[in-house]
């Protein structure tokens, strides 16, 4: 109040008065000293910013002001960082939005195994200690046929333990149209390095002939490797060479033949009307001595690695000190179980996997939800220069099912009126802004929210907070001075923005 007008920097209080304010004793009750002087220190901080770079007048930062300011910086910093959200991407398995949602068996498994003890490594018959493979082990070969399995952190862990075990300073022959990259996070060639093993590219990028392999095949080699190029198709001028024959070649000289499956699912999709992918079991089959999968694709389970296959390879993977490293913990373990149980009846999978419910949800069940949402849609955004309309569209599986299989569905589609288009950008961050973060994919100058992932359930609630995008339009009133500092621009995310060709998941 006295402060010279020529610092008005001084117009701001000082921590200890700002915390000594009667109107901060409720955000003090509500998050504690200690969080509400950091913010306290951090709302100041950047307020001083903003005024010394002539932002923001501070004759308009009142103590109402002010504590609102804080109330707000502390309700979103206590607010969980690993929001749910609405996944209208069209991608059901979306690797940045969490891939698989867990079916309610698992979710109760995962519940139960929280919140009490469990005999995660205890033999309950002789009261002795047990392996926590054990717990899927049994179903994992009954329902892949293998000898054998275990259980690591994810998949990539999984090729990484294999090769570390088996392949440590020798070779590993890989078809070169098979070293794929999937999301940069996992490179083949990579993980073969770290792992130890040298790679021995084979053939060319399109064509690899089976005298490529008798030719690379030497004393150095550890086992020829199969990786599944499922993110992406080279088409044209290819040639792959046979599973069957690949695995013969690798019997006659003794060596380990493995596959890396990536999206393994335990049925013949083709049963459900999607598109065919492998499984392990056919893979073990015709031959295969190893196979690892991930648990959080189209298995439709938790994040996990699952290696099957030949007992003797299996129990050196589990000596390996490594596999201590990337071992699982009991809720994935307890999801794990839970979801390959559903798999003994392929039968009703469909109604309990949610994965399977979602992917074979019938373009015209997804058509009607489209209508019955529509008016709501529209009526929220009756003041944005938006069109809104209903139309079909095509989902994709994700995460390394390949592209080009896309399934039937339908979408509501947001389109700008008016020329300019920047609409678009700012109606897909107030999506992003609801409760419920409203996840939609732009393409071809729309906002396109596809309807497969949103169950019926949820409809209801998904339509009720799409109310409020009629109070936060239509000009550009995400003023600035009521964004509380020290959270930047959400990423922008990585699939539903890259062109559909070029598309990789993780
Ligand atoms: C997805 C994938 C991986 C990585 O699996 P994560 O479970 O994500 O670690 C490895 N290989 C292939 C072929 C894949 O598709």
């Amino acid at each position: 109040m006295t402060a010279a007008p020529s610092n008005p920097l001084a117009l701001l209080p000082s921590v200890d008065r700002f915390l000594s304010w009667p109107a901060t004793a409720e955000p003090l009750a509500e998050h504690g000293r200690q969080a509400t002087t950091a913010a306290v220190r951090d709302l100041l901080a950047s307020l001083r910013g903003r005024i010394g770079a002539g932002e923001l007048d501070p004759s308009t930062l009142t103590e109402t002001a002010l504590v609102e300011h804080l109330a707000s910086l502390l309700a979103e910093r206590g607010a969980s960082r690993l929001r749910s959200v609405y996944n209208l991407t069209g991608t059901v398995l979306h690797t940045n939005l969490g891939r698989a949602t867990l079916p309610e068996e698992a979710i109760a498994a995962l519940v139960e195994a929280a919140r009490h003890p469990c005999a995660l490594e205890y033999d309950l018959e002789t009261g002795g200690r047990g392996d926590r493979d054990d717990i899927v082990e049994g179903l994992l070969r009954e329902l892949t046929g293998a000898e054998a399995a275990t259980v690591v952190n994810n998949n990539a862990a999984a090729v990484f333990l294999l090769l570390n075990t088996l392949a440590s300073r020798k070779e590993v022959l890989v078809s070169r149209g098979e070293l794929v990259e999937i999301g940069g996070a996992f490179r083949i060639p990579d993980i073969m390095s770290r792992a130890g093993a040298k790679l021995r590219e084979v053939g060319t990028t399109n064509r690899t002939h089976p005298h490529d392999f008798e030719a690379a095949i030497g004393p150095r080699t550890a086992l020829l490797m199969k990786v599944h190029t499922s993110n992406y198709a080279i088409h044209g001028f290819t040639k792959a060479v046979p599973e069957a024959e690949l695995i013969a070649l690798a019997h006659r000289h003794e060596r380990p033949f493995v596959v890396d499956l990536g999206s393994g699912t335990l049925v013949d999709l083709a049963r459900y009307g999607l598109p065919p992918e492998p499984t392990p079991a056919a893979s073990l089959e015709a031959g295969a001595d190893l196979v690892t999968f991930s648990g959080d694709k189209l298995l439709g389970g938790p994040q996990a690695g699952i290696l099957v296959g030949r007992a003797d390879l299996i129990r050196r993977i589990k000596k390996n000190p490594l596999k201590r490293a990337l071992r699982v913990g009991k809720l994935t373990l307890a999801a794990l179980e839970a979801v390959l149980r559903l798999y003994r009846d392929p039968d009703r999978l469909t109604e309990r996997l949610t994965t399977l419910r979602l992917l074979t949800r019938s373009e015209m069940e997804i058509r009607a939800q489209a209508h019955r949402l529509l008016p709501a849609l529209q009526h929220a955004l009756a003041a944005w220069p938006i069109q809104v309309t209903a139309a079909s569209a095509l989902s994709q599986i994700g995460s390394g099912s390949l592209p080009v299989d896309r399934l039937p569905s339908h979408a509501l589609v947001m389109t700008p009126t008016t020329k300019r288009g920047g609409g678009l950008n700012r109606l897909e961050a107030a999506l992003r802004g609801l409760p419920t973060p409203v996840i939609g994919r732009i393409a071809d100058g729309s906002l396109r929210l596809d309807l497969r992932c949103l169950a019926p359930e949820a409809e209801g609630h998904f339509a009720g907070q799409l109310e409020s995008l009629g109070l936060s339009e239509p000009k550009a009133t995400t003023a600035s001075t009521t964004t509380p500092p020290g959270r930047g621009q959400v990423e922008p995310m990585h699939e539903p923005h890259t062109p559909d060709r070029t598309r990789s998941n993780t």
